[in-house]
């Protein structure tokens, strides 16, 4: 390549900027835009929102930020959604949105919530997608420049193209909506991992625990309390990797975990659903 159009500083959180800082890392991609081998220089971030102001007050030459940003964080306390839109705002920076449909958990809807949906369409002809309206909750904000969705199929990309070519932004009653359905995941207690598997792939567990699986399986049973649950954490999920109560509690997952999730006290939350009941 003879350029990249963006050049982003991966990951930032307080620890990370410290590390960034240290080796210079933000002034070598200010170098690399001066040479013209970066168009524009940005960050991703998974931090909170003071965190990201000081980011942005000490590199005010930080062209964009990507945030994660859905209907059902943007009032978490510990993602702080609206909190980290709203400093881009202050600062003037174009925000790129990653995480709109919230690693897929806002496509299969508990019950309750999808009521709520399918409440809210009831006279329409054309019934939108679960992921539409996350899509277009995130899109409906001023200076997002970009919402990146991952899509798995054609039918994915499709879906994404009927609402984007010609966008409306959510209206009033819309918005209600998907205020219910946030309250409705809080009241399950639903634990926020967005299964990116950071916590498994680049700082393997030493135990070998399916983290991100075992908290999909735990929120699962949360919501439809199957049984199906028990027998795939035994089946499958601890048939080769460790089981929940042999976490030896080493702290590397936490380290790495976007979302600041307190993965030892939840395996032990696990170990008693699965193992002890
Ligand atoms: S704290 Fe537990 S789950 Fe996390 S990496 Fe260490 S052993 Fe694995
Ligand atoms: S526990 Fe954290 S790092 Fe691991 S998959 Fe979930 S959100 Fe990602």
């Amino acid at each position: 390549m003879e350029y990249f159009d963006f050049y982003l500083m991966h990951a930032q959180d307080a620890g990370s900027f410290a590390k960034y800082k240290r080796c210079r890392a933000y002034e070598t991609a200010f170098k690399l835009k001066e040479e013209g081998r970066v168009r524009h220089v940005g960050l991703s971030f998974h931090d909170k929102a003071s965190v990201l102001e000081q980011i942005l007050t000490e590199y005010p030459q930080i062209e964009i930020v990507q945030i994660q940003f859905n209907y059902v964080d943007y009032e978490n306390p510990s993602v702080e959604s609206r909190k980290c839109y709203e400093i881009c705002e202050k600062f003037g920076k174009p925000v790129i949105v990653m995480e709109p449909v919230k690693g897929g958990s806002l496509v299969n809807l508990p019950e309750k919530a999808q009521k709520i949906i399918d409440d809210l369409q009831k006279d329409k002809e054309v019934k939108m997608s679960n992921a539409s309206y996350a899509i277009r909750f995130a899109a409906s904000f001023p200076g997002m420049c970009m919402v990146l969705s991952g899509m798995s199929d054609l039918a994915q990309m499709k879906d994404n193209l009927s609402f984007m070519q010609d966008f409306k932004p959510l209206d009033a009653e819309e918005i209600k909506a998907l205020t219910e359905v946030r309250n409705v995941f809080y009241s399950l207690g639903m634990i926020p991992c967005t299964s990116c598997h950071y916590c498994v792939l680049d700082n393997k567990c030493p135990r070998n625990i399916s983290i991100p699986e075992m908290i999909s399986c735990f929120n699962r049973k949360a919501v439809f309390n199957s049984w199906n649950e028990n027998q795939y954490y035994w089946s499958v999920l601890t048939k080769e990797g460790g089981k929940a109560s042999e976490c030896i509690k080493c702290g590397k997952c936490e380290k790495i975990c976007p979302q600041h999730l307190p993965i030892r006290n939840i395996l032990q939350d696990i170990a008693k659903e699965f193992e002890h009941s």
